[in-house]
């Protein structure tokens, strides 16, 4: 089947190069960041696809789905597989659909829009905006690597979330163009709230070729972390900069003690058996923020400017979800779940947890905005893995006491908590895909309405 896959998709790409068979080659384009969960790695770590194709253009996309939708082979986009639910993992084998050539930035408004290619890395977006005064509104601390269309098309928001909200929120997305899955391959440009049907959507819907993507003013950022005796302290400090818009902020964490112990390389800013907070927070107001941490009895630990992805030490490689990566490699036991804890019942919300499960979860806050503008305390607690009945046991628990979960644990999107309600996404694949090729198990009531009554 690879041969024959090979060679066909050989003629349908100008340079039969970039047609690739290798089988570890396959097996690294076939693999996100799945293992987080140890839950995926044990249903996931045998599935691969069987050729990958890196096209240049969108004229290539629109050939190579014409020629996979006419053989019936299933096809797997990737962007650069940092996903950590197995997003980009093909359960059927297949054509993985590699964007990482297709990396332009076309322009950048001077309304402060850039339009660029999806297999463009937010780090150089980031880089490049900010030489022409704008920033990214916001970027998973996976910047230097993910890509816009991956980003889109499988994350949620992060660094800038704070004061911009999520990807899906106040027109962060203007537009995207896509390619279809019909039987004549379309492309279709989706503007304003039509962008909804595709983003979050883990490619099983179209496939993203060209990105509309919301740009800020840039601000000159400080780094800056401030130690608490106790995690409510910390937390509450917190809180006040996060909800008041009287700071100008692009990033507020906490991480309860032990969690700073597991980050080794940037040890000088971590105090031993305190709470670390993390705030990038607008220069200018740095020396009001230490005295607002030295009133709240914080002991400031790290101060110093953010000038771009290459940044030394650059803190937020220590949150959002890399905060799980470091706990990882401290002892691959550690693993997470994605939280919304309550803005009025929260205090209540950890009491009850921490009762319950006493250090087996540790607290990690991520504060941002939602879609109302008010600033939540959204959370990606570390969990000390047993077992998978345990895990659920704890999610479930969660859920009972009114925290909200994205399930990271599970492989599909109807429960990793972005899936709309109002089926948009559903429906966009029923009209683009109607066949069920592109990414296919990963949209379960799509294949529920194709099984046989
Ligand atoms: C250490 C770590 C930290 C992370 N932190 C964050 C965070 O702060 N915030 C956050 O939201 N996420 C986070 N993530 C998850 C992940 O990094 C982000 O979702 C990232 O943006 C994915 O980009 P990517 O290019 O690697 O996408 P991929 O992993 O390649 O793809 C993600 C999904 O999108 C699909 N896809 C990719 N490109 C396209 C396209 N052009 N058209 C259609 N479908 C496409 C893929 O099929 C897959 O389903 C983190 C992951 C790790 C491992």
């Amino acid at each position: 089947m690879s041969e024959s896959l090979a060679s066909g998709l050989s003629a349908v790409v100008s340079d039969g190069e970039r047609v690739v068979t290798s089988p570890a080659v396959v097996e690294r384009l076939s693999k996100d960041f799945y293992w987080y969960s140890p839950i995926l790695k044990r249903q996931l770590e045998a599935k691969h696809g069987d050729v990958a194709v890196q096209p240049v253009s969108v004229d290539e996309v629109v050939a190579i789905m014409r020629y996979a939708g006419q053989q019936g082979i299933p096809v797997t986009v990737r962007g650069a597989g940092t996903g950590n639910y197995g997003q980009c993992i093909p359960l059927e084998g297949g054509i993985i659909l590699d964007l990482a050539l297709m990396d332009k930035i076309e322009e950048i408004t001077a309304d402060g829009v850039a339009v660029c290619q999806p297999g463009l890395k937010l780090g150089v977006l980031e880089t490049e905006a900010r030489k022409q005064g704008w920033e990214l509104r916001m970027y998973p601390s996976t910047l230097a690597k993910a890509s816009v269309g991956g980003f889109l098309a499988g994350g949620s928001g992060g660094i800038g979330s704070v004061t911009h909200g999520g990807l899906r929120d106040f027109d962060n997305v203007r537009a995207i163009e896509v390619v279809t899955m019909e039987e004549e391959p379309r492309m279709i440009l989706h503007e304003g709230p039509a962008v909804h049907e595709i983003m979050h959507s883990w490619g099983t819907n179209g496939v993203i070729t060209r990105i509309w993507f919301s740009l800020t003013p840039a601000v000159e950022w400080t780094q800056f972390t401030v130690a608490f005796d106790t995690y409510e302290e910390g937390f509450l400090f917190a809180r006040q900069i996060a909800e008041s818009g009287e700071w100008s902020k692009r990033l507020v964490t906490v991480f309860e003690w032990p969690i700073p112990s597991f980050f080794t390389p940037v040890k000088q800013v971590v105090a031993a058996d305190k709470t670390l907070v993390l705030i990038m927070i607008e220069a200018s107001q740095l020396e009001m923020l230490r005295e607002a941490a030295g009133a709240a009895n914080g002991e400031v630990t790290f101060a110093g400017a953010y000038t771009g992805p290459r940044t030394q030490p650059l803190l937020s490689d220590y949150t959002w979800n890399h905060t799980t990566l470091w706990a990882m490699k401290a002892d691959p036991v550690w693993t997470y779940i994605q939280a919304g804890f309550s803005t009025t019942n929260c205090m209540e919300q950890f009491r009850l947890l921490r009762e319950k499960y006493g250090k087996e979860i540790l607290f990690h806050i991520e504060f941002m905005k939602n879609g109302e503008g008010v600033v939540v305390p959204a959370a990606i607690p570390l969990v000390y893995f047993t077992t998978e009945e345990r895990l659920n046991e704890l999610i479930a628990y969660c859920r009972e006491i009114g925290v909200f979960i994205a399930n990271p644990h599970v492989n599909y999107l109807e429960d990793g908590g972005r899936f709309r309600s109002d089926n948009i996404q559903l429906m966009a694949k029923q009209k683009y895909d109607p066949r069920g090729l592109m990414n296919p198990g990963k949209m379960l009531s799509f294949q529920m309405e194709r099984r046989p009554k």
